[in-house]
């Protein structure tokens, strides 16, 4: 590993920016060592700027389905910078990815473009409030929903990352509506509900927990959070910033058959440009401006390159045997891996939903974890050396042990072996 470059500019990034990072994680501060600094990317690999390639599974937290700089995206959101990168006015382009969404997520009735997960997350929550008259909110233990003040009590992602319990700079009263309960704990969800569900507005949740390792719900788990709002009237929120469009066209909901009353997308809604969407039941998306009374805008929402990458984005995606080919990339993936980490004594075990994997240390248990407390009880010490041992094959996974990693329809068959390969040689270097 050379790191001449990305120490020079690291030295000069935290001079001017706090940690020299625009977003946490990035900062290493979860395996400790310099960072890498990526000068460009191309199909299943990123490029540092010491002029190394890596096979990267961070893409880019999980909007690059496609795999770095794809063509068909790059050229659409060229043809799209010709005409001008923004308008403020409306423009059909965010016409046509409504369409889109709305066919692939029959549930999404209506739907409001904005720049990002958080904006999307914290723009539904609003809405539930003001459809219900209601302030509480559900949300679970290590799930993540963006940067919002509602949601900063026991995050996952950088905020679990991090370790840090709450945030400072969010006032008390910020959370005091923020209920929070374990993930797959119904009986918890019900305990809350009894207590308080005439002032709860809504529930939120990950469908399938992946800012906190990968915790699949259990069967029960959505059923049981759609009844248990039905019952109180609360809306039923699935944040799939992750999970919409990765677990198949239609995400989550269609991949376990629970509908939610809202749902919120980011990352691959917008193909590597800054997007995030909200939607739902078109009585509740009546509710916002200029319809209704709950404000919500945005200078540069609907923006034109976004809504291009995002349009052909999903062209790519609505290929018949896009998500079969996918998964099974993904599959071959994770058998492989199940081979090498067997062979090193089952050292860690590596967990799979659709073409989401995650790979950790010394767990306690022969099934996939189902509580954010079972992750924490990971061997993130291990984890630390794995994934420098494994940046020295050659391969990125995300600097922390809680996060995913990401197949692509970019990582071909010969890039997976090579990806086997390197896990088995950092595990026998971390392991001696
Ligand atoms: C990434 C993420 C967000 C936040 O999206 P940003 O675009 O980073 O603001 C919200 N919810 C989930 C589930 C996410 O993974």
């Amino acid at each position: 590993m050379k790191l001449e470059r990305s120490a020079q500019l690291y030295q000069r990034a935290i001079a001017v920016i706090p940690g020299g990072v625009n977003s946490p994680v990035r900062a290493f501060n979860g395996v400790g060592g310099n960072p890498i600094f990526v000068t460009r990317a191309q199909g299943p690999y990123i490029y540092d700027a010491d002029g190394q390639r890596f096979i990267d599974y961070v893409g880019s937290w999980g909007p690059l389905i496609l795999g770095h700089a794809p063509r068909s995206v790059l050229d659409a959101v060229a043809r799209a910078a010709k005409d001008g990168t923004s308008f403020g006015w409306a423009t059909e382009r965010e016409v046509e990815l409504a369409e889109h969404v709305t066919k692939a997520v029959p549930s999404v009735e209506m739907v409001r473009f904005v720049s990002s997960g958080t904006e999307a997350t914290m723009s539904a929550l609003r809405v539930a409030r003001g459809f219900t008259g209601r302030d509480r909110v559900v949300k679970f233990a290590g799930c993540y929903h963006g940067h919002a003040d509602a949601f900063l009590a026991d995050a996952g992602s950088g905020v679990a990352t991090l370790g840090i319990p709450g945030c400072a700079g969010v006032p008390d009263g910020a959370v005091r509506d923020s209920l929070t309960v374990p993930y797959n704990d119904l009986n918890a969800v019900e305990a809350t509900f009894s207590e308080h569900g005439d002032t709860i507005a809504a529930v939120i949740v990950e469908p399938v927990a992946c800012n906190m390792g990968l915790v699949p719900p259990s069967p029960e788990f959505l059923p049981g959070l759609r009844s248990v709002c039905d019952k109180y009237g609360a809306l039923l929120i699935f944040d799939e910033v992750i999970t919409g469009f990765r677990l198949g066209l239609g995400g989550a909901q269609a991949h376990f058959g629970v509908t939610p009353d809202l749902t919120t997308f980011g990352k691959i809604i917008g193909g590597g440009l800054p997007v995030g969407a909200y939607g739902g039941r078109r009585d509740i998306m009546r509710v916002v401006a200029p319809l209704g009374p709950v404000y919500q805008a945005g200078t540069l929402s609907g923006n034109p390159l976004a809504m291009a990458a995002g349009i052909a984005t999903l062209e790519c995606l609505e290929r018949p045997s896009f998500y079969s080919d996918l998964d099974s990339r993904a599959k071959t993936l994770t058998d492989g891996l199940d081979k090498v980490l067997a062979s090193h004594g089952n050292i860690a075990r590596v967990d799979r939903v659709a073409s989401i994997f995650y790979l950790w240390f010394k767990p306690q248990s022969d099934r996939p974890a189902r509580s954010y407390d079972e992750i924490k009880s990971a061997d993130a010490g291990l984890f630390v050396r794995f994934f420098h041992a494994l940046l020295n094959q050659g391969v990125t996974l995300a600097p922390s042990a809680f996060e995913v990693g990401f197949v692509s329809n970019a990582h071909e068959l010969q890039h997976i072996e090579a990806t086997i390969t390197a896990v088995d040689l950092a595990l026998k270097s971390v392991l001696g």
